[in-house]
C-alpha cells in the first residue's frame, strides 16, 4: 500500500514539474506537501481514486494583469499583478496580497497552495487565494502608492467579492494599502462591501487583534508546543528575524511571555541588542516612521547593527521566530541554529525554512512549528473579521483574542493528533499538512468532479 501510494504522488508529482517548469517555490511548496500526504493515501485510496491530488493541485483560476500608474516624475509605470484563486471547496478564496520585487506567478502558486491547507487547519469557512504584484514599495511617496494600489484595485475589483474572494495584506500591503484599495473598490462598484477585503483600519469594518493576530498566534502555538515538552517561552532567549507585522507582534508577545529577545532584522541586515530589544523604538521606526532597522543603533548605541539578512541566525538562541520571507533559513543557518543548541524553531513567514533545513531540524530533534500551522493567526482573524463585517457587529479586542487563542491551540491539538493516527508523532509538518488536506479533500469529494 505505502508503495502504491508513493508511486501515486511521485506520478501526479511528475505531471506537475512538467506543468510547472522552473517555478521553484511552488515546486518546493508542493513537494513538501506531496510526500506529508503518502501515508494517507497508502490508508485511504479512496482519495487517489477520486484523483484529489491531481485537482488539487492545480488552480481553480490565475489571473495577470497589467498594472499601469504615473510616478512623482509623471512617467508611466507598469507592474504585473496576479490573483491566484486556488481552492474554493471550503468558503470563498482567501489570502493576502504581496507587493514586493520578487513577485511572480511561481511565489503566488505557492503561497496560495499553503493557504489552502492553512485556512482549512484554522476550522473556519475559508478557501485558498493569494494575490500580489512586483510593485516595489520601498522609496515611494505616499502619492505613488495611493495611485499604484488604485490602478492595482481597479483591474481586481473585476474578480473579487465578499462571497468570492476576500484579499487581505502580506509583505508590503497594510493598512495604509488596504484602505486605499477599499476606496477604490467601493468607488468603482458603489457598493460598501465591508467584508470584501480584510485587515482594515477599525474605523470601517477593521478587526481589533487583526494587527496582532499573525505574529500572537504564532507565539501562542509555539507556547503550547514548548509547554507539551515541560519549555516555555519564559527565560528563554529568542531571535526574531523581520520588523514587519508578523515580527512586531511576535516580539510582543514573546517578552509578554518573558523572553528576552535579542535580535531582528531588515531585508538590509539585523540588529542585536543583548539586554533585549526595545520594542517601542523599533515600532516608531517601522510602523510610524517607515525608517530602516538600522537606525535602531543611533538611539540604542550599545546594540549593534550588522549588514546582511541571513546572519542573524549565527546569532546562540533557544527559540527562532523567522517571521521575514520565503527560504531564509537554508541547510547552512539550520546547522548552525543546532550546533548553536536552539530547542524550537517557529515559522511566522511563509515558508522560511528550505526543505533541507526542515529535514536538519527534525533529524535533530529541535521542535519545529512549521508555517501554515503556526501563522495561521493572521488568517484566522481574518475570518473573524468577516464574520464581524456580515453581522455588522464589532467585537471587542479581548474576544477576537480569546478566540484567536483557541483556534491556535486547536491547530495545534488537531496537528498532532494527525501525526500519531499517521504514525509520525510529534512531526507537525506532516500533522498540519494531513489534517489541511484532509478537510479540503472530503469536501472536493462530497461536491463531485469540480
Ligand atoms: N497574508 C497572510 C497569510 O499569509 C494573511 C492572509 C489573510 O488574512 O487573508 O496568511
Amino acid at each position: 500500500n505505502m508503495v502504491a501510494a508513493q508511486n501515486y504522488v511521485d506520478s501526479v508529482y511528475k505531471t506537475v514539474v512538467q506543468r510547472n517548469e522552473n517555478e521553484y517555490e511552488f515546486l518546493q511548496a508542493v513537494q513538501e506537501i506531496f510526500q506529508s500526504l503518502v501515508p494517507v493515501f497508502a490508508r485511504e485510496p479512496k482519495y487517489m481514486e477520486s484523483g484529489i491530488l491531481e485537482r488539487i493541485v492545480e488552480p481553480e483560476r490565475l489571473i495577470t494583469f497589467r498594472v499601469p500608474w504615473v510616478d512623482d516624475q509623471g512617467k508611466v509605470r507598469v507592474n504585473r499583478g496576479f490573483r491566484v484563486q486556488f481552492n474554493s471547496a471550503i468558503g470563498p478564496y482567501k489570502g493576502g496580497l504581496r507587493f514586493h520585487p520578487s513577485v511572480n506567478a511561481s511565489i503566488i502558486k505557492f503561497l496560495g497552495f499553503e493557504q489552502i491547507f492553512k485556512n482549512a487547519l484554522t476550522g473556519q469557512a475559508i478557501g485558498g487565494g493569494k494575490g500580489g504584484s512586483d510593485f516595489d514599495p520601498k522609496g515611494k511617496s505616499d502619492g505613488e502608492i495611493m495611485r499604484f494600489t488604485q490602478s492595482f484595485m481597479t483591474e481586481l475589483s473585476k474578480y473579487i467579492a465578499s462571497d468570492v474572494d476576500v484579499p487581505a495584506g502580506d509583505i508590503g500591503v497594510g493598512a495604509r494599502e488596504i484602505g486605499y484599495m477599499f476606496g477604490q473598490y467601493k468607488r468603482l462598484r458603489g457598493n460598501f462591501d465591508a467584508g470584501v477585503l480584510t485587515g482594515k483600519s477599525v474605523g470601517f469594518g477593521g478587526s481589533l487583534a487583526r494587527t496582532e493576530a499573525t505574529g500572537y498566534g504564532t507565539v501562542y502555538f509555539v507556547e503550547e508546543m514548548l509547554q507539551d515538552k515541560g519549555l516555555s517561552f519564559a527565560g528563554s532567549t529568542v531571535v526574531v528575524s523581520g520588523s514587519g507585522n508578523v515580527s512586531i507582534y511576535a516580539i510582543e508577545k514573546a517578552q509578554e511571555y518573558g523572553a528576552k529577545v535579542v535580535a531582528c532584522s531588515d531585508s538590509n541586515g539585523y540588529i542585536y541588542d543583548e539586554n533585549g530589544i526595545n520594542l517601542d523604538t523599533v515600532k516608531r521606526l517601522k510602523e510610524v516612521e517607515r525608517r530602516r532597522i538600522s537606525d535602531y543603533v543611533i538611539e540604542h548605541p550599545h546594540a549593534q547593527y550588522v549588514e546582511g539578512s541571513t546572519g542573524i541566525w549565527t546569532i546562540p538562541c533557544d527559540i527562532a521566530l523567522p517571521c521575514a520571507t520565503q527560504n531564509e533559513i537554508d541547510a547552512n543557518s539550520a546547522q548552525i541554529l543546532i550546533d548553536n543548541k536552539v530547542k524550537a524553531i517557529g515559522e511566522g513567514a511563509n515558508m522560511p525554512s528550505t526543505l533541507e533545513a526542515i529535514d536538519l531540524f527534525l533529524e535533530n530533534e529541535v521542535l519545529f512549528a512549521p508555517a501554515k500551522a503556526a501563522n495561521a493567526g493572521g488568517v484566522a482573524v481574518s475570518a473573524l473579521e468577516m464574520a464581524q463585517n456580515s453581522s455588522r457587529t464589532p467585537w471587542s479586542f479581548e474576544k477576537v483574542d480569546r478566540k484567536l487563542k483557541k483556534i491556535m491551540i486547536n491547530i495545534y491539538r488537531n496537528s498532532i493528533k494527525a501525526a500519531d493516527e499517521f504514525g509520525e508523532p510529534g512531526n507537525l509538518v506532516i500533522g498540519s499538512n494531513i489534517a489541511g488536506f484532509k478537510r479540503v479533500a472530503d469536501a472536493m469529494m462530497m461536491q463531485g468532479v469540480i
